[in-house]
């Protein structure tokens, strides 16, 4: 039933207890980092005062600008020599959200992706194709490790090539696969246009993460393929994905709490919410060596059920995220925030001031389609400066973002002009 019995099923005044104990550790590992030890002694905190959870709220929020001040290794904790492997967060720069791993960082990283997993009902005998991104994203290593500390045969097969993927299912017989919704939407099709059943492949669970998806989503994808499919969350600050995922009930997310305190916050006041209301997650790392952070907001909109599991589980269960607080854009799984392609558009001469990204989502593949002004002297120009310049825009994008936009120039003042807050993005993306 359980693959680790007394930390799934720990009753609360011990979990209460072992929180409270991982939490002061990790504020005295924090308190050596450059970055936690200015700011404790500039807010004149003294760690010595927070005894239990409770206590958490005294202690400020990290954010992602943070992350990015302290860039390389502000937040660090333990000497160069036992890093053994960095992550960074998808589709921003180098200089954004560089995440350190110790060795038993990935040690227990992997053993809550395997407890994770095994509470979906996933086995040594499954054959795990994980179809997410491998690299510097957390998606592709964070739950290989995971799987292979399960005992499961993995298939690495990261992203796209939708033909191999297909065959590699057929030929390894997978039983599991780890993969964007958007990419399951269209992987099925492909699977359809080459002359197969998805319910005749041995395909039976699916993990569906790294991006916002809609319970309806979630069905659709059910019944094209033939399967059953787990929500698994997770961010790159806190590990990567496993840190809440959906047991056999399907019916929100246990939080691995022995690793995490989870709060919700009312992400205009930073005031601490009661379970079951809605709010910001914010998540403090209680059992990690190189990179301790605490009180990270995650911009990540959802609750806490506090009702309890009839799985037996005692952690605490999120719901389905419901949207994010600042304009981060996922697309294709990849986080997009509409500063870095204004950042590239500003810096080519030609383009005028007024700019539109649009989001599609065309066979279940995300589409960013970029509306661009250009000055009007440029838009009479020849076809082949045009077409040199759309290309240049493209590739800087591609460089920043890692994904690849459609440009459409357009004539001055052919969008509408902003009043107030510029609108700049439009979602026509139905999750
Ligand atoms: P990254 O920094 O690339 O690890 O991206 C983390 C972000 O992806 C999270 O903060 C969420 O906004 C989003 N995300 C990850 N998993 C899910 C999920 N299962 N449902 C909704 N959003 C998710
Ligand atoms: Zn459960």
């Amino acid at each position: 039933m359980y693959f680790q019995k007394d930390i799934e099923t720990i009753s609360k005044n011990a979990l209460h207890l072992l929180q409270s104990e991982r939490l002061k550790k990790t504020l005295e590992a924090a308190a050596t980092t450059p970055y936690y030890g200015k700011l404790f002694q500039e807010k004149k905190i003294d760690i010595s005062k927070i005894k239990t959870v409770e206590h958490l709220k005294d202690l400020p929020f990290t954010t992602k600008n943070d992350l990015r001040l302290s860039y390389p290794d502000g937040m660090v904790a333990v000497p160069r020599s036992e890093i053994v492997r960095i992550h960074a967060s998808s589709g921003t720069t180098g200089k954004s959200t560089v995440i350190f791993y110790t060795m038993k960082d990935i040690d227990n990283w992997a053993t809550l992706v395997a407890r994770a997993m095994y509470s979906t009902g996933a086995r040594r005998e499954d054959v795990f194709q994980n179809m997410m991104g491998y690299g510097l994203f957390t998606g592709g290593l964070g739950l290989h490790y995971g799987a292979e500390k399960l005992g499961c045969m993995v298939i690495p097969s990261s992203t796209g090539n939708s033909l191999k993927q297909l065959q590699l299912m057929q030929d390894f017989q997978t039983t599991l696969i780890h993969i964007t919704p958007s990419y399951a939407l269209h992987l099925v099709e492909v699977i359809k246009e080459n002359g197969i059943n998805p319910h005749d492949l041995s395909v039976k669970k699916a993990y569906f993460g790294a991006e916002p998806y809609s319970e309806s989503t979630r069905k659709k994808l059910e019944e094209q393929w033939g399967l059953d499919a787990y929500n698994c969350y997770g961010l790159s600050e806190m590990n990567g994905p496993g840190v809440a995922m959906e047991c056999i009930n399907k019916a929100g997310m246990h939080i691995a709490e022995d690793y995490y305190i989870a709060e919700i916050i009312n992400p205009e006041t930073g005031e601490p919410l009661p379970d079951g209301e809605e709010g910001e997650l914010v998540l403090t790392h209680i059992n990690r060596e190189a990179m301790p952070i605490i009180r990270y907001r995650t911009r990540d909109l959802t609750r806490i059920i506090p009702e309890p599991c009839s799985c037996g589980r005692t952690h605490r269960r999120i719901e389905r995220i419901k949207g994010r607080t600042d304009d981060m854009l996922i697309v294709g799984g990849v986080n997009v925030f509409p500063s870095q392609i204004e950042s590239v558009l500003m810096t080519i001469p030609e383009v005028g001031n007024n700019y539109r990204i649009v989001l599609d989502r065309e066979e279940g593949l995300d589409r960013m389609h970029i509306q661009v002004e250009l000055y009007s002297k440029l838009f009479q120009g020849d076809m082949k400066a045009l077409k040199k310049l759309n290309k240049e825009i493209v590739e800087k994008l591609r460089a920043l973002i890692t994904i690849n936009p459609r440009i459409e120039f357009m004539e001055p003042g052919s969008l509408p002009p902003s009043e107030g807050k510029a609108k700049r993005v439009i979602d026509n993306r139905e999750i």
